[in-house]
């Protein structure tokens, strides 16, 4: 059960530091829907000016939030307290498999950097003229609306153990977008980025553990887009139409 009605304030723990830090606790007094985002910005209001978070939007939109809560990745503008306060107490940790920069800052410099390997880029069609007719039932555009609304967040890329155990890996989220990207109609660049997807860090590094779908805050589901990206590159090994 979360920790509501129980303490006026929840104990905070939060990571402090550049390569190496430590936990360092706060008091924060609890109030009716709080979310952590709350939580870190009456710390640095309020307690210690210094403390280094990103944020922007505040509602879901920009993904520059996100922050390990009690171990588990989540936006911090959209996470209240109730689902996850445990004991009057909250710790909270920058994002897995990324640099650090500062207290919660990470460098996000090699998930973006991913995106680029994966060929995660539109590429207009040489042909293309004019606008493009695009039936929206069409199995494509249903594809491409499937993962289309991903935010960037990064923590799909924090949750993933082939992440960790292989930095090379491309990652889901890289991957979820070149699978949007190669059912896009007016894309030229398919062949390339099927290669780009199907090498030794690419879709069949994948493990199939979905902790990336269970914890996308969008709903998304990279697994299920790289599990796509792996169907579409055995169909043309064996001289399918793509
Ligand atoms: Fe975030 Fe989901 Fe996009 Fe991964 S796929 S970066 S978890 S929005």
């Amino acid at each position: 059960m979360g920790g509501t009605g129980t303490s006026d304030t929840i104990a905070v723990r939060v990571w402090r530091g550049e390569r190496h830090g430590g936990f360092q606790s706060f008091a924060v007094p609890r109030l009716a829907n709080q979310t952590v985002l709350d939580v870190l910005r009456f710390i640095q209001r309020r307690l210690d000016p210094g403390l280094a978070f990103r944020h922007a939007c505040r509602v879901g939109v920009c993904g520059s939030c996100a922050v390990r809560v009690n171990g588990i990745a989540r936006w911090a503008c959209r996470t209240h307290l109730d689902r996850v306060v445990r004991d009057d107490a909250l710790e909270l940790a920058p994002l897995d498999h990324l640099p650090a920069v500062r207290d919660l800052v990470c460098d996000l410099a090699p998930f973006f950097d991913q995106w680029t390997a994966a060929g995660g880029y539109f590429v207009p069609r040489p042909d293309a003229d004019g606008f493009a007719a695009i039936a929206p039932e069409s199995p494509a555009r249903r594809a491409v609306e499937a993962g289309i609304e991903c935010i960037g967040c990064g923590i799909c890329y924090s949750e993933c153990d082939t992440v960790g155990d292989r930095p090379e890996y491309l990652g889901p989220a890289a991957l979820n977008r070149a699978w949007t990207l190669q059912n896009d109609t007016r894309d030229g660049a398919r062949a390339a980025r099927l290669h780009a997807v199907s090498g030794d860090a690419g879709c069949h590094a994948c493990h199939s553990r979905f902790a990336c779908s269970e914890r996308c805050p969008k709903g998304l589901s990279p697994a299920a887009s790289i599990a796509a990206l792996k169907r579409q590159g055995v169909a043309a090994l064996l001289g399918g139409t793509r």
